[in-house]
């Protein structure tokens, strides 16, 4: 198999020297076991804290450690009953062309149902099933309220707006740059920022006039910052992600502390913030692909993807994904 490694743990920013491209020999599959040929592989930002030691929801990747990730593959050899050669699933198949992996690990078996394979990875997958829980479990929009996203031209920021939208909501969707503001307008949002304009946070508030009753939280900074004075009583944040914050590790940074005054708010404003991991939702799966897979078919979910070829583009597209350079969900085709 060709694999990336992680070759050492970043400080700050991720670079090239983290990773390592190298061939590897693989084992042949023993009992229960499948030998898989990865067709696409997903990059998430979540792969940044997986680069970190240290204590998060989930365990890092190991030193010399093939990078973790799924992937859309086809069954070369199975030593299981229920799969056979030529079959595709939905695994944790990770940075490497190939891979040896216990049956019991495929998340899903794929079937031919009229969408592109990488969806799987995208809007019919992880990140679109989070948006849909991060809504139904938290968010919770209600007809005629205001929704603020950002990151929304990503897998869960669209899909987050264009739910919430089919519920009734006023959406306010943000992105980075003209191009992925143009492109929110055309998939439906109401109001379409870009949070790089000097007055971005003045916008934020013109676009407001009723206040926002959902902040779907998928990147701190200073898109948080320009929310928080806007958030009505009983406003919802279900903090799904801090993006901004990712090559800090999350730690509080010196400056005024802010956060006695946040925890006021809290009490005052009666707001909801709760923090989540999709699969603490697992339970809604079945009913998210029902849902999703026939918005998809008639188009009420519109999605991007942003395909990039090569295992070996793998690290720099990843560098970009933290950095705004992809537009739509970002995966990599393997040959
Ligand atoms: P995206 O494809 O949206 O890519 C990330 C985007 O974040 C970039 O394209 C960039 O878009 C934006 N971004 C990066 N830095 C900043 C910044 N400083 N300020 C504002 N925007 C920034 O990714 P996903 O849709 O896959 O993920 C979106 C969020 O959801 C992430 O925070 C991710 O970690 C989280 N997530 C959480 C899950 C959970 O279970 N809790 C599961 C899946 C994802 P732009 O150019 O618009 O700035």
């Amino acid at each position: 198999t060709t694999r990336i490694v992680l070759a050492s743990r970043p400080s700050g920013e991720p670079r090239a020297d983290n990773f390592r491209l190298e061939q590897a020999p693989l084992a042949t599959p023993g009992p229960g076991q499948l030998l898989i040929r990865n067709r696409y592989l997903s990059l998430d930002p979540y792969m940044r804290g997986r680069m970190d030691a240290g204590r998060s929801y989930a365990a890092p990747v190991a030193i010399d450690d093939v990078m973790e990730g799924r992937t859309v593959a086809e069954v070369l050899e199975s030593q299981h009953p229920d799969y056979a050669a030529g079959e595709l699933v939905l695994a944790s198949g990770g940075w490497q062309t190939h891979a040896v992996i216990d049956a019991r690990a495929v998340i899903r078996k794929l079937h031919d149902d009229g969408l592109p394979l990488s969806t799987s990875l995208g809007v019919y997958g992880m990140p679109g099933f989070t948006a849909y829980a991060g809504l139904h479990e938290i968010g919770k929009p209600q007809a005629g309220e205001t929704l603020v996203v950002a990151a929304a031209s990503g897998p869960v920021g669209a899909t987050v707006g264009q739910i919430a939208r089919m519920q009734g909501a006023r959406t306010v969707g943000i992105a980075g740059g003209e191009a992925k503001r143009q492109y929110l307008e055309s998939i439906g949002f109401d109001v379409a920022l870009d949070h790089r304009a000097e007055d971005f946070a003045a916008q934020l508030r013109a676009a407001v006039p009723q206040g926002i009753d959902v902040y779907f939280e998928n990147v701190g900074g200073k898109v948080f910052d320009a929310v928080v004075p806007l958030l009505n009583d009983f406003a919802r944040i279900p903090v799904c992600g801090t993006i901004a914050n990712y090559n800090s590790r999350g730690e509080i940074l010196p400056g005024p502390d802010r956060l006695p005054g946040f925890v006021s708010q809290i009490l005052r404003q009666r707001l909801t913030l709760r923090g989540f991991i999709q699969r603490d939702f697992i339970h809604l799966f079945p009913q998210f692909l029902t849902d999703m897979g026939a918005w998809l078919k008639d188009g009420r979910i519109q999605y991007r993807e942003d395909i990039v070829e090569g295992l070996e583009q793998a690290p720099e597209a990843f560098f970009g994904l933290l950095k705004g350079r992809n537009f739509g969900k970002l995966v990599v085709k393997l040959d």
